[in-house]
């Protein structure tokens, strides 16, 4: 590899790593986190006498729910309205880790690759 060519791989393994230690600053920055997402619903209780059978307006609740993903199946777990906003902020903070996560995984592929040219250009030179 040219002089210029190490040079510029040099630079942009430089450039990646900077955008991988902000990024890494970001994921510190992260608080607690769940996977899934709140639902909120309003309810028919069933009894065929009580408003909520004919009005949609007159259901129960609202009823929140924490919904996510486990071995393919969609697990559902009831969450009291006064845990609702933590677990909603819980679920932001877990999109957020995977956006991260992502970039990371991207740069250190790029930043890896790079480095693997530079190691073996610096054998054959
Ligand atoms: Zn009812």
């Amino acid at each position: 590899m040219s002089r210029s060519g190490v040079r510029r791989l040099e630079q942009s393994v430089e450039r990646h790593s900077q955008r991988f230690r902000e990024l890494r600053r970001d994921l510190e920055q992260l608080q607690h986190f769940c996977k899934g997402t709140v639902l909120q619903r309003m309810m028919k209780c069933g009894k065929a006498h009580c408003a909520c059978a004919s009005d949609p307006t007159k259901r129960h609740g609202p009823y929140f729910e924490l919904t996510y993903k486990a071995n393919g199946k969609t697990v559902n777990v009831k969450v009291s309205p006064e845990a609702a906003p933590l677990y909603r902020a819980a679920s932001q903070q877990y999109r957020k880790l995977k956006v991260l996560l992502n970039r990371l995984d991207k740069l250190s592929q790029t930043i890896l690759r790079h480095q693997a040219k530079l190691a073996q250009s610096q054998r054959r030179g």
